[in-house]
C-alpha cells in the first residue's frame, strides 16, 4: 500500500509493508524535479507502478544498494528509458540478482538485477543541481543528497531514529558518526528519511543522534576498560532483546553496535 502527499516541493511516496494483516516496516521513495529518490522494495512493485506511469521520470539516483530501495530499479530499467545512479560500490551488487539473507527476500521480496550508471560529485535534476555526500557507516555504498540553495537533504538510511538499539553486523557506528558529523557540517533543515520520511526539524534531530551516539562511545569505552568484554557491555546497556535479532539469526544485533566501538577504538590505538 502506498501513499503520495508533498512537502517542500518533494513528493513523498510512502510505502507500508503488510504481510498477513502484519505491519513489517515503512520506506519511502521520493520524486523532486523529475528526480526519483529510490526505488522502493520488490515487493511494493505492484502499488509503485502506477505512480511511476502517472509521474514524469527523467533520472534515478539511489541511496544505497539494499534492496528496501533499490527493489523496483529493474522494472524502471525494463519500462523506462532512464538513467540509474548510485555510488560507484553499489552498481556490482545491484548487476547480480539478489544475494541477500531469506528473512529479507520474505520481507522485501527478490529484487532483480538492474545495470547501474556511478554518481559524480554532483547529480543535476530538471532544474536543480544537487551534491552528493559520501556517507558510509550504514552502507559501504551510502550516499547522501543535498540541495544547498534550499536546504533540503536526503539521507537514505543514516538516519533512521535519534536512538539507534540495533544495526546489522556490516554497520559501523563510528563511521555513521562521522557520516553525521559531515552533513551536519552543511546548511539544511529539514531532512527526508528513507524510513522514518520528512523530518521538518532534521538538522536538530541530527544533532540529536549524534549526542546520543557519541554518548554510548564513552559508555562502551569505559565499560570495555573496566574489564567487561563487548558481551557484557552489550548485556549490560542493551537489555531489551529485539525481535529482529531472532528473525534474522544475529545479522541485526545490539551487538555489533559494541563491537564496531570496540574495533574502532583498537584501531585508534595502533594508530598511535
Ligand atoms: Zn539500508
Amino acid at each position: 500500500m502506498i501513499q503520495v502527499y508533498g512537502r517542500e516541493d518533494v513528493t513523498c511516496v510512502e510505502g507500508k509493508v503488510v504481510r498477513s494483516g502484519r505491519k513489517e516496516g515503512t520506506v519511502y521513495a521520493f520524486l523532486v524535479d523529475g528526480m526519483l529518490i529510490d526505488t522502493g522494495p520488490k515487493c511494493l512493485e505492484a502499488d509503485l507502478i502506477p505512480f511511476y506511469e502517472d509521474n514524469l521520470i527523467d533520472l534515478v539516483t539511489l541511496t544505497h544498494s539494499h534492496e528496501d530501495h533499490t527493489g523496483t530499479a529493474s522494472w524502471i530499467q525494463e519500462n523506462r528509458n532512464v538513467p540509474i545512479y548510485m555510488h560507484d560500490k553499489g552498481i556490482s551488487i545491484c548487476a547480480q540478482p539478489c544475494s541477500y539473507p531469506k528473512y529479507r527476500q520474505i520481507s522485501w521480496g527478490v529484487r532483480n538485477a538492474f545495470k547501474a550508471l556511478p554518481l559524480g560529485d554532483t547529480i543535476q535534476s530538471r532544474s536543480q543541481e544537487w551534491k552528493v555526500i559520501y556517507t558510509p557507516g550504514h552502507a559501504d555504498d551510502h550516499i547522501s543528497l543535498i540541495h544547498e540553495e534550499t536546504g533540503r537533504l536526503f539521507t537514505g538510511d543514516l538516519f533512521l531514529a535519534p536512538k539507534t538499539k540495533v544495526i546489522m553486523n556490516s554497520e559501523s557506528i563510528p563511521l555513521i558518526m562521522n557520516s553525521i558529523r559531515m552533513l551536519l557540517s552543511y546548511d539544511f533543515g529539514s531532512i527526508f528519511c528513507s524510513h522514518a520520511g520528512y523530518i521538518q526539524d532534521g538538522k536538530g534531530m541530527m544533532k540529536q543522534k549524534l549526542n546520543y551516539l557519541e554518548n554510548l562511545c564513552g559508555e562502551v569505552k569505559n565499560l570495555h576498560q573496566e574489564g567487561l568484554s563487548i558481551a557484557e557491555i552489550n548485556k549490560k546497556l542493551f537489555q531489551k532483546k529485539y525481535p529482529i535479532i531472532a528473525v534474522s539469526e544475529g545479522e541485526w544485533d545490539s551487538l555489533h553496535i559494541v563491537t564496531s566501538i570496540i574495533s574502532d577504538e583498537k584501531l585508534t590505538i595502533a594508530k598511535r
